[in-house]
């Protein structure tokens, strides 16, 4: 492959590339270049721009602005001089006024996706009516929308007040402007509507466009799905056609392969004899990985790398000292003194990232004292949010061999060799934007011009390199299969993508299986340990599982950690929601109206509940239903206002001579007729249980533990407590997500709660056939085996299909 040299855009009867003839024109007014204002339109390339200008021409150079600088600073001079609003002044304003409006806190993160939502129907000059005339918009709708547009009037005019402006609110002034008579234009921007129209009022011999090259397959007409080639037609742009053999496409079976086949290429690179100044680009498309990516792989190259990606700042200490120093409410300043004074005397042991993090957590510590004024009382909720979003950028050196970039950073950079991984489903191409009411189906326009233009970026960057080597990941335990970005390009080039199975050295040869032995620190441990359903179920399934998670206390790396799930979140804000419904009867009256303020100030769901409105309309249809159920049948259970407490903590001792401690948490004690019935509330549809099997019996089971010794377990503490007497007791789960009318209970048999002390002396027995065991071994076959995050340390087979049918 390294030997295929196919430079595809550097033939001599070829227009010179964009690059070369921007510099020749430079030169023409070398040395003093300062008259003119070069343009960087695509991504983030003008460093890149900047580094190419100063290095190969020299001498007093243009201004070199990236696109946005360059349109801010237009529309500045357009609204008479008016300043423009960095986004984390725009965010904090917005918060504050939306705080004001509605007389409460909201979450930070909320009024961010509120910004990003209003400056994309602003950039893509989506209109009030637009949006009222969608299909199936009713009243409510109409009012929510109504109230966006009125959001961003008033955001736009109370900024005007100040003589001040958010430049994506204003880019529809950008579209009446004209180029000036010393702007010089490098590549394409974003083609929203604002953009095209001042795109075409720029004289074509200002504009620098690299032709992007297609394949030999790809028609001649622009195809039915989107293409870089409808764009270039439709600006009546060149293209170039090309065979495409210096293309390799693959496919890997799972994201552990990326950074072994990244290693791969990297090591191929810096072993072969390679030209003076020849350089491999790397272009990493998944953002979770670039932490590390960068710590694993890219850091020991120590300066034969540049990283121009942006790292997240949060995982660095001094975002944490940051953090802290937030929440423990001590002062921003002393921990900006110890900064400093660390940075200083510890220069030149830290490397660049280690810098970087320690200059950005100063210069955030002075952004946020300077804009407390602007916060007020949601300083520390603000705070804490803007050092979470925080990115950090290195600064590497642009002639290094290795350049790890972004699509869009570099185009029109001759390279030796590139790789792009993994282009999926999702990433690359990005997602289509998603907000209330626009949506792919909604606006097609949006999704077709972001496409349109990633696509060009990709084979702007490709028209410029000898090979390149485009990688996707099929994911076999999702099904996600590579996107149908990848499948066209490797068609359109006639390549076949090949399925490589690569995983990272250390992974592919451990063998055996994991084996703990049971020392007498250990067994010690476990006899002290203060059991619950959730680790006796943990235990007595996989007993290694347990003992990683729960004793030594490790947690998966973050880039493993899925995104706490909606249900989860949802369950855990009904038992708050509930457990505070008990004190305000009639609760099947009063609850209607005291969810609504309980969701919406509802921090966990507002973060991280995207599409929390359709939620929050689904979860109040059940409880709905359920209420007028219980109404309807004078049975009340989940609306009942006999509630006598909730959330109740308890512990007991079990086993003969209490020799293991047990705790559970009840979510509620109700009166039921004469007696009392505990009740565990489950988001969830009910599950079907056989009364056939009794409980006691199931307890020495060994690759699952029924949910129904949560009840039972329940019970148990209950009467150890004393909160209860035998005889008088009902222990129940309620199903918030009913698949049949009225079927909301799952109630543990009469039998199940009599052989209650029973059956947990027959868990203690079986604790103590655990504890008496010299080792312990991981359970394939444990139920939640499928989902755990330890595979790779207890060595579950196959982990890495080392074998097995090919895919
Ligand atoms: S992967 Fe399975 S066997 Fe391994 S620790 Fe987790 S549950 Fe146990």
């Amino acid at each position: 492959m390294m030997n295929q040299m196919v430079r595809h855009n550097t033939s001599s009867d070829d227009q010179p590339p964009a690059i070369e003839a921007l510099l020749e024109r430079l030169r023409t007014s070398h040395p003093d270049m300062s008259g003119w204002t070069v343009v960087s339109m695509t991504g983030r390339s003008r460093d890149f721009l900047h580094h190419q200008i100063h290095t190969r021409v020299g001498g007093l150079l243009p201004a070199v602005l990236s696109f946005d600088d360059y349109r801010t600073s237009r529309i500045a001079e357009a609204t008479g001089g008016r300043a423009a609003l960095p986004v984390e002044d725009a965010l904090l304003r917005l918060h504050g006024l939306r705080c004001r409006e509605e007389g409460r806190s909201l979450p930070p993160a909320n009024t961010e996706r509120l910004l990003s939502f209003l400056s994309t129907i602003a950039e893509f000059s989506v209109t009030r009516e637009e949006l009222r005339s969608l299909d199936r918009i009713g009243l409510e709708q109409i009012e929510r929308i109504d109230g966006f547009f009125s959001l961003l009037d008033s955001f736009r005019s109370s900024l005007a007040g100040e003589g001040l402006f958010y430049p994506p609110f204003e880019a529809g002034r950008f579209a009446g402007l004209k180029p000036a008579a010393n702007d010089l234009f490098f590549g394409l921007p974003l083609m929203t509507p604002a953009s095209q129209s001042f795109f075409r009022r720029i004289p074509r011999e200002r504009l620098y466009v690299d032709a992007p090259f297609f394949g030999s397959a790809m028609p001649g007409e622009p195809p039915g799905y989107e293409s870089a080639l409808s764009l270039m037609r439709r600006l009546g742009l060149p293209e170039r056609r090309v065979a495409g053999q210096g293309l390799a496409f693959s496919e890997l079976s799972e994201r552990a392969g990326l950074p072994a086949l990244l290693a791969q290429e990297i090591d191929a690179f810096l072993r072969a004899p390679r030209s003076d100044g020849e350089q491999l680009f790397i272009v990493p498309l998944d953002e979770r990985l670039s932490f590390y990516l960068w710590q694993l792989l890219f850091r020991p190259l120590g300066n034969r790398i540049n990283f121009a990606p942006w790292l997240p700042f949060t995982h660095f200490a001094p975002a944490q000292r940051l953090a802290q120093a937030v929440r423990g409410k001590t002062g921003l300043m002393e921990v900006r003194r110890d900064l400093v004074a660390e940075l200083t005397a510890r220069w030149s042991d830290l490397d660049e990232a280690d810098r970087s993090a320690c200059e950005g957590a100063i210069t955030l510590c002075d952004t946020l004292e300077r804009l407390r004024p602007l916060m007020g009382r949601e300083w520390a909720a603000l705070s804490e949010y803007l050092i979470s979003a925080k990115k950090l950028r290195l600064r590497g050196r642009r002639s290094a061999p290795i350049q790890v970039v972004g699509l869009g950073d570099v185009t029109g950079i001759p390279f030796g060799r590139a790789v792009i991984a993994p282009m999926n489903s999702g990433i690359f191409p990005s997602k289509s934007f998603s907000g209330p009411y626009l949506n792919l189906i909604h606006l097609s326009r949006l999704y077709r011009t972001q496409y349109e233009a990633e696509d060009l970026a990709l084979r702007q960057f490709l028209a410029f390199g000898n090979t390149a080597h485009i990688v996707a990941l099929y994911d076999q335990a999702s099904g996600a299969a590579p996107s149908p970005h990848f499948s066209f390009l490797a068609t359109e080039f006639g390549q076949t993508a090949v399925k490589r199975r690569l995983a990272p050295t250390p992974f592919t040869v451990p063998e055996g299986r994991l084996v703990i032995e049971n020392t007498a620190e250990l067994k010690e441990k476990l006899q002290r340990h203060i059991w619950s359903f959730t680790s006796l179920q943990k235990f007595f399934t996989c007993p290694c599982r347990f003992i990683l998670e729960d004793i030594e206390k490790i947690h998966p790396p973050a880039c493993f950690e899925e995104k706490e799930g909606a249900g989860l979140l949802i369950g855990n804000f009904l038992h708050r929601f509930f457990a505070d419904l008990k004190d305000h009867p009639p609760a099947v009256e009063k609850w209607q109206e005291r969810f609504d303020a309980a969701w919406e100030g509802d921090r966990d769901l507002m973060e991280k509940l995207p599409d929390q409105a359709a939620r929050k309309a689904i979860v109040r249809s059940f409880l709905s239903d359920i209420a007028a159920w219980e109404l309807e049948t004078g049975r009340p259970l989940l609306f009942s206002d006999s509630v006598t407490g909730t959330e109740l903590k308890l512990t007991a001792s079990f086993g003969e001579g209490g020799r293991y401690q047990l705790q559970g948490r009840i979510d509620r004690l109700q009166s039921e007729g004469e007696g009392l019935l505990i009740t565990d509330l489950k988001y969830k549809e009910k599950t079907e249980v056989s009364e056939k099997t009794k409980l006691f019996e199931l307890v020495d089971k060994p690759d699952a533990f029924d949910d129904r010794f949560q009840l039972v377990i329940y019970a148990y503490l209950a009467l150890k407590n004393k909160m209860v007497t035998p005889g008088n007791l009902g222990v129940a789960y309620v199903f918030l997500r009913p698949k049949v009318r009225g079927d909301y209970e799952g109630r543990l048999s009469e039998e199940d709660l009599a052989a209650c002390d029973a059956t947990l002396d027959k868990i203690a027995q079986r604790l103590d056939a655990f504890l008496s065991q010299e080792s312990f071994l991981p359970n394939f076959h444990a139920a939640g085996c499928n989902y755990c995050f330890h595979k790779a340390l207890c060595l579950k087979p196959d982990l890495y299909r080392t074998g097995g049918k090919p895919w």
